[in-house]
């Protein structure tokens, strides 16, 4: 098993001075004023890989005087990106043409996965996959594989050549699929719970439990997977729910006992505070008030969703204050059309004004940063610069192309005002040219060119 990366800088603290942005709480729910971290000239000291101290420069620097800082004048340090739901198998056929989910699934992404039985080539994939998670400034992401165990294999060992924290898990797929990609329940069973005791917790890497979705899942693996997740109760639940009207129809055709999509997976116990289901477009009252009390989460992917044509994704619900439901942003490549987290964000400012709401770039960048980390129970470890959490962050230019330079003019804000009406114009056009470095626990990320 590879050992993850380390270099000699880890043990010297080293320092960034610049502006820096984060999040104290939830913009959702908490003023801007009371929400928003924006330090304007701002230091960041990390050592070992974890944030040493984080403040404002003025009152930091005469204690941290001998060391070295890197100065980044003019552009605006985030926390690192995290990617709550992404296919890595599905990177090489992006942009596909003229199909909704269903067809799509059959036409593009099962002859595809299929190749992934062969793990040069899944590692082959892994490896540029990882690379552009982190040239568009993605640290961390919740990742499915194949039904392959090689495929999983592969993923973990590149992401720990690269010390990134990756969470995945063997995808589950038993009917319903070519027979390239279908997989015995009870082998499969064995095979995740062999992965989870070789990678949950090993590093940086994390476990998911991943049914596809109900279609592809008989009865028996689904409750085979939920004995999983009671033998191994801290490791994740990651699949898809309600994204497609024809997919809605064949899971009550093919679960006619359950009363809506979230119930098959409540009925075989798959529903709590470290599940993330994708989508969840066309679900009602009912089943938003059942993951806000089982504490699950919400990936959020709206390039997929407008590309797929699946639906509008009803985000103001979601964070209602009655039943407010965990949601995270999420690339959902190959249905989603980039892996930039801005590009997302661009999306899902228009999804929200497609039902006549407006997405604060805040609400947006904590969808993708802290927002994330606690859909994935990560918070104490991910998504803000406090001090103690892993030095996962990134460095982005506000002028990073000729019309972004034009309409930023002055890149710096001194106000949180000034940096709302700044950053809201880069995270429309801005793309993996805004990424102007991703460090990974506190080590500059060389990226292949
Ligand atoms: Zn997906």
């Amino acid at each position: 098993m590879s050992q993850a990366a380390t270099s000699l800088s880890d043990s010297t603290p080293q320092a960034i001075r610049g502006a820096f942005l984060d999040f104290v709480d939830d913009p959702f729910y908490v003023a801007a004023s009371e929400s928003v971290r924006y330090i304007p000239d701002g230091l960041l000291v990390f050592q070992q890989g974890k944030v040493l101290a984080f403040g404002a420069y003025q009152d930091l620097h005469s204690n941290y005087g001998a060391i070295e800082v890197t100065q980044y004048s003019g552009k605006l340090m985030v926390p690192g990106f995290i990617d709550l739901h992404v296919h890595y198998p599905q990177t090489e056929m992006i942009a596909a043409y003229g199909a909704q989910l269903m067809e799509w699934l059959e036409t593009y992404t099962f002859p595809t996965e299929a190749k992934f039985k062969d793990a040069d080539y899944a590692r082959k994939i892994a490896s540029f996959f990882l690379d552009e998670l982190l040239r568009n400034g993605t640290t961390t992401a919740l990742v499915l594989p194949t039904i392959f165990p090689q495929s999983v294999q592969v993923l973990f060992e590149e992401a720990q050549r690269r010390n990134m924290r990756i969470i995945a898990g063997q995808v589950l797929m038993s009917r319903n699929a070519p027979d390239s990609l279908l997989n015995d329940a009870e082998t499969a069973y064995g095979q995740t719970k062999e992965q989870i005791q070789t990678w949950h917790g090993n590093g940086r890497s994390l476990y998911a439990i991943t049914p596809r979705f109900a279609i592809t899942s008989t009865a028996e693996e689904l409750a085979l997977a939920g004995k999983l997740k009671r033998e191994f109760p801290d490791v994740y639940v990651h699949t898809h729910m309600s994204e497609n009207l024809k997919e809605i129809e064949l899971t009550a055709k093919l679960f006619p006992d359950c009363k809506d999509y979230l119930n098959v997976y409540e009925q075989f116990g798959l529903v709590g505070d470290r599940s993330v289901f994708a989508h969840c477009i066309h679900i009602d009252d009912s089943a938003f008030q059942r993951l806000s009390e089982a504490g699950a989460a919400i990936a959020f992917c709206p390039t997929s969703n407008l590309f797929l044509g699946s639906g509008l994704f009803k985000l103001g619900q979601a964070k209602s204050s009655q039943y407010p439901v965990k949601v995270g942003l999420a690339t959902d490549v190959g249905g989603g059309t980039s892996f930039s987290q801005l590009q997302t964000m661009s999306d899902a400012y228009k999804v929200a004004q497609l039902q006549g709401e407006s997405l604060s770039v805040f609400k947006a960048f904590y969808l993708a940063t802290l927002g994330a980390a606690k859909a994935l129970a990560l918070e104490d470890k991910l998504g803000s610069f406090d001090v103690g959490k892993e030095a996962d962050f990134i460095v982005l230019d506000l002028q990073a192309t000729p019309l972004m330079a034009l309409r930023n003019p002055v890149p710096h804000a001194e106000s949180l005002d000034q940096l709302a009406e700044k950053a809201f114009a880069m995270m429309i056009l801005g793309d993996d040219r805004s990424i102007v470095a991703t460090y990974v626990a506190g080590n500059l990320a060389s990226i292949p060119t």
